[in-house]
């Protein structure tokens, strides 16, 4: 298995559709979330999510929306500390 976290997720066998709701809206990833709040590779999968940048469905807790504010947010995050190197 290329990635050993998967057999540890707390969605394994679960209904797949609820990690794809119809929108990116945080009342239709209620159900995905709850079941991620509680997984224990929460955090391998959401870097999984990140490094891949999965384009769809809910990874690690987090809708696409919220995948795309944590890269700005770490892209924002690199650009200070390099400036800071730099200075
Ligand atoms: S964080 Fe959510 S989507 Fe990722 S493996 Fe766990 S339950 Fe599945």
């Amino acid at each position: 298995m290329k990635q050993p976290w998967r057999a540890k997720a707390a969605c394994n066998g679960l209904d797949p559709t609820i990690f794809y709701p119809h929108s990116d809206e945080d009342e239709d990833a209620t159900d995905a979330k709850s079941v991620c709040a509680v997984c224990s590779v929460q955090n391998e999968c959401l870097e999984h999510a990140l490094g891949f940048r999965e384009k769809e469905g809910i990874w690690g807790g987090a809708t696409e929306r919220e995948r795309r504010r944590i890269i700005r947010q770490r892209r924002r995050a690199a650009y200070a500390a390099a400036g800071r190197r730099s200075a």
